[in-house]
């Protein structure tokens, strides 16, 4: 056996969240694409069952009250809170990240008062976040800025509204630093949003020490909530009887069945609801979510184990590839590492082919981006010893 498969068998020897891992449904291959879609936590098919023949089939309308269907919101927001550093009250779940990066944007111009007339937002960023900051500029009569992090600082001003930031890069798996740029979007009197998707899950973000005003981050990534589970809003609690949603419905009413045509908001994080919240999908993120309560699962166990299975995969990539056939774009550095390694060449769609033909399934960001996930509760240094040797083997073909 060579150097590092021992290795990799003593890592995974002392990995004290390898237990983790029989809770999922996983085949004989390699799953690094946990940052694109979660695996399937193995007790979430029956809850799904339950909710669909007892709570619906049988109860049917009853369940909004008797199964908790209608305080589901702010009930799983909570279940969240702590993996992202946030106090209970603070979160509700419900809509899309793409909803609710509107609902936070606009909600943090509104706050920021007239006199402040530009948006910031992470050049870098998820389309949808680019898309959707440049429409709530044009809504409120902002002018919008693109920029990269690194730059923000030096182009806040007492102008500067909001700034919409990534904590982790998407294609470069690059974490940024959350405490310092918030503190300096702060300090120039403005409000800052922080997209989660890519970090939430992975590592700690720490919302509430930190003084985020805003935040929002998707669940079917590392929180494994399923396709097209629910994403989250967190309104910091001073700032909740400010935040003046653009989408005010029914269900975020202070009497949401008082039927009464002008509009009340509800205190709180109820205040962040539209309509009527996707249950099925909701309870299933739920039931997912409870492979958290385990005793040896905290965040930081996650950031370590993320951190030593990126390391060895690096240097599994560099002891199995030939110099220079790919490079890494993701940082060295650990505090500027998400929990992704992003691996450049040119032909990196080709290659990824290959790769999930052999059952190492990651992914191909255009142009020439091959990106892997490693997702702490379900991967381990085995898994990752073999995703990089078929990797060397299909570089060398
Ligand atoms: C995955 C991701 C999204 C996804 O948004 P949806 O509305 O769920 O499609 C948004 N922003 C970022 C940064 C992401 O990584």
């Amino acid at each position: 056996m060579s150097e590092l498969a021992l290795r990799a068998e003593k890592l995974d020897a002392e990995d004290v969240l390898a237990p983790l891992r029989s809770r999922f449904v996983l085949d004989d291959g390699v799953y690094l694409d946990g940052n694109s879609l979660g695996a399937l936590p193995g007790h979430v098919p029956d809850r799904v069952q339950d909710v669909v023949r007892r709570q619906w089939g049988e109860l049917r309308i009853r369940s909004w009250d008797e199964s908790g269907w209608w305080t589901a919101p702010e009930r799983i927001g909570d279940r969240i809170a702590p993996l992202i550093g946030a106090g209970p009250g603070q979160i509700v779940v419900g809509d899309s990240t793409s909803v609710n990066v509107f609902k936070a944007l606009v909600a943090a111009v509104r706050m920021a008062g007239e006199d402040r007339t530009e948006i910031l937002v992470d050049a870098t960023t998820f389309p949808t976040d680019g898309y959707i900051a440049e429409s709530a500029a044009r809504m409120t009569g902002r002018t919008l800025r693109a920029l990269s992090p690194e730059e923000v600082p030096a182009a806040l001003g007492d102008r500067t509204a909001a700034v919409l930031l990534n904590h982790v890069d998407y294609r470069t798996g690059r974490l940024h630093d959350l405490p310092s740029l918030t503190a300096a979007v702060h300090a120039a009197g403005a409000l800052v949003v922080w997209d989660l998707c890519h970090s939430a899950g992975a590592l700690p973000v720490g919302l509430d020490e930190h003084g985020v005003d805003l935040a929002v981050g998707c669940t079917y990534k590392y929180l494994n909530g399923g396709p097209g589970s629910p994403a989250y809003l967190y309104v910091r609690r001073d700032l909740q009887p400010r935040f003046d949603s653009p989408l005010p419905g029914w269900n975020s009413h202070a009497e949401p069945f008082g039927m009464s045509p002008s509009y009340a908001p509800a205190p709180g994080a109820v205040r962040g609801r539209v309509g009527t919240p996707d249950i099925l999908s909701m309870l299933a993120l739920e039931a997912a979510l409870e492979v958290w309560d385990e005793a040896a699962v905290s965040v930081e166990a996650v950031r370590a184990k993320s951190l030593a299975l990126t390391d060895f995969f690096l240097d599994c990539v560099a002891a199995y590839t030939v110099p220079g056939r790919v490079e890494s774009v993701t940082p060295a550095a650990h505090g500027e590492r998400g929990s992704q390694v992003a691996l450049r060449c040119d032909d990196a769609g080709e290659v990824m082919k290959r790769l999930i033909g052999q059952g190492v399934v990651g992914d191909f960001r255009p142009p020439d981006i091959l990106r892997f996930g490693f997702t702490p509760l379900y991967v381990s240094f085995t898994d990752v010893h073999r995703a990089a040797r078929v990797l060397g083997e299909v570089l060398a073909e």
